[in-house]
């Protein structure tokens, strides 16, 4: 019957089928790329304000496709999460993550959650897991969630906010100010840092409003004691500005692209002795 049903289908809906059949054969596609290690990080660097200090990487996923090359989050990431495929997704960054920087000696390294792996309820399994079996001390990994878990189901992301922090992993709201969270969630949500969209430092270059909006958005940050992150700085301006305004940190082609991970290392100066007698000292 299902075989007959597509039938029909291509006769009277074909675009609508050959979407779905599409989308099927992707997430096909996707299942085989977690199993066949296809899966797998890039680091980008994320700077002290003064732009010396190398304080941290954030964790991107990439899908090395074995013939169509690299594909990138916003073709998977969606179908990731349709698919149910995101825990594993998550699972992969998380430990690959987790791996590289128990091999450094001193930065952290920013992970995104997807809000569908937030709301498991062994998604602190999961985490608690990736630290036993990489090693890395927990204040050495930021987890980093969306507005978008508060609104959801408030009492659990509260909850789940409590015992990620109470491992001594670090909470940060990204791509803030692009989603529909009230300032009280921002009080509320015991977090310890926040990112300040790209959008907003992009608008930066487009007048005076831009810079007032960001002095605000700045300033609330701080004045509820959370590290304020750039994003998306991408020239020598936005970065003085950000700076004079108050951000405790920078992130942005201006300070260093997405890196696959022996290129970051080797970049900066980490695990130079090849990471493995590294790690017992970290
Ligand atoms: P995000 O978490 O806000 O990550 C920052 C994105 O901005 C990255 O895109 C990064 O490559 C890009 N970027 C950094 N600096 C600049 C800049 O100066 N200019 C511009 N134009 N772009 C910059 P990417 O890697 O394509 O990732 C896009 C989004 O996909 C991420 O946004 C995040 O929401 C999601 N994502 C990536 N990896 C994962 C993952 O492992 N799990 C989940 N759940 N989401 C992920
Ligand atoms: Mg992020
Ligand atoms: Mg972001
Ligand atoms: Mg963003």
């Amino acid at each position: 019957a299902k075989a007959a049903g597509k039938n029909c289908a291509v006769a009277f809906h074909p675009d609508m089928d050959r979407d779905e059949s599409h989308r099927r054969y992707l997430e096909r596609e996707l299942r085989g790329a977690l199993i066949n290690g296809e899966i797998s990080i890039e680091l980008q660097p994320i700077f002290s304000a003064d732009g010396q200090r190398l304080e941290g990487a954030e964790a991107l996923a990439r899908w090395n496709h074995s013939y169509r090359g690299r594909i990138l989050p916003v073709e998977f990431i969606p179908l990731a999460e349709t698919s149910g495929l995101i825990h594993q997704l998550g699972q992969v960054v998380l430990r690959q993550a987790c791996r590289a920087a128990a091999r450094w000696d001193g930065p952290f390294v920013s992970v995104n959650v997807s809000p569908l792996e937030f709301r498991r309820d062994d998604f602190i399994l999961n985490v608690r897991a990736a630290l036993e079996a990489s090693g890395l001390p927990p204040e050495r990994l930021v987890l980093e969630i969306t507005e978008g878990v508060m609104i959801e189901n408030a009492d659990h992301a509260l909850h789940a906010i409590r015992a990620i922090r109470a491992l001594g992993v670090k909470v940060a709201l990204d791509d803030f100010g692009t989603g529909f969270s009230s300032l009280s969630y921002l009080r509320k949500f015991e977090l310890d840092a926040l990112k300040v969209d790209r959008s907003f430092v992009t608008d930066l270059d487009n007048g005076a409003e831009a810079a007032t909006i960001l002095h605000c958005v700045v300033n609330l940050g701080r004045a509820l004691g959370l590290s304020v992150v750039a994003e998306g700085v991408e020239t020598a301006d936005q970065a003085r500005f950000l700076r004079a305004a108050g951000c405790h940190r920078m992130q942005g082609y201006h300070f260093g692209r997405p890196m696959p991970l022996a290129g970051f290392e080797a970049h900066f100066g980490l695990a130079p002795d090849g990471g493995e007698g590294h790690r017992a000292v970290a």
